[in-house]
């Protein structure tokens, strides 16, 4: 069962990640490592290696491989930087960030999840990221600034307290758009000017105000 988990995110990595036109090896080798069948339900365990979103309750799902590895590669967080992901899920991409960076916090609005994530992640020994339950339209203030903010929910626009909260030199991902249309954004700090460019078209769930 374990040799077959890793052959099936093996394939994951050459089929869906490489040969699409992922080529950053610290990211490839993170998806290599993080044990995907972790994060998502049971009903589904079969189907964890595919490349698409899968329902994890709640109305939301774990995102697509490929997805994720566009936004890591442009977000490209170093060893040392501080890292902030909005929308943790049941904590998979979350996991992906701490193979690549050691401080990592994570904000998810559901309550359920932010538990479900920390239960999970502790168990295959993510054990130091922060998990925080609340609205991570307004970021983490007494955590940041961060270098990288990865935002795995879609909204018309990027909200501001995000975009303070980067740091000098940081990259910001995150699809904008509205439910049919989104395509991930990619914004660069440079002392107080942020340069914006649009990169691939994408489907996420969308950013919510609010706990839950
Ligand atoms: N990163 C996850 C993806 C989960 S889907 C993974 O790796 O699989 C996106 C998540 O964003 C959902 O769980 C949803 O509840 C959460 N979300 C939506 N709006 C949010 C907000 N304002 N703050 C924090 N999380 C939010």
């Amino acid at each position: 069962m374990a040799v077959d988990r890793e052959r099936d995110r093996e394939r994951m990595v050459t089929v869906q990640l490489r040969l699409n036109g992922i080529h950053d090896e610290r990211v490839l080798r993170a998806f290599a490592r993080v044990p995907r069948h972790e994060f998502v339900l049971e009903e589904t365990l079969g189907v964890a290696y595919r490349d698409q979103a899968l329902p994890i309750g709640q109305g939301q799902t774990i995102s697509q491989p490929f997805m994720i590895a566009t936004m890591l590669e442009l977000a490209a967080p170093q060893r040392s930087d501080r890292v902030l992901e909005v929308g943790t899920g049941l904590g998979y991409q979350a996991a992906l960030l701490r193979e690549l960076a050691d401080d990592v916090t994570t904000i998810e609005r559901i309550e359920a999840l932010a538990s479900e994530a920390r239960r999970r992640l502790s168990a295959v020994g993510y054990d130091d990221i922060t998990v925080i339950h609340g609205d991570g339209r307004e970021g983490a203030p007494d955590r940041a600034p961060f270098d990288v903010i990865v935002v795995a929910a879609g909204s018309e626009s990027i909200p501001r307290a995000l975009l303070d909260q980067l740091a000098e030199g940081g990259r910001l991902v995150m699809p904008v758009g509205g439910p049919r249309f989104m395509r991930l954004r990619f914004v660069r700090r440079e002392g107080n000017a942020f340069t914006d460019t649009d990169a691939e078209p994408c489907i996420f769930v969308p950013l919510r105000p609010g706990t839950a």
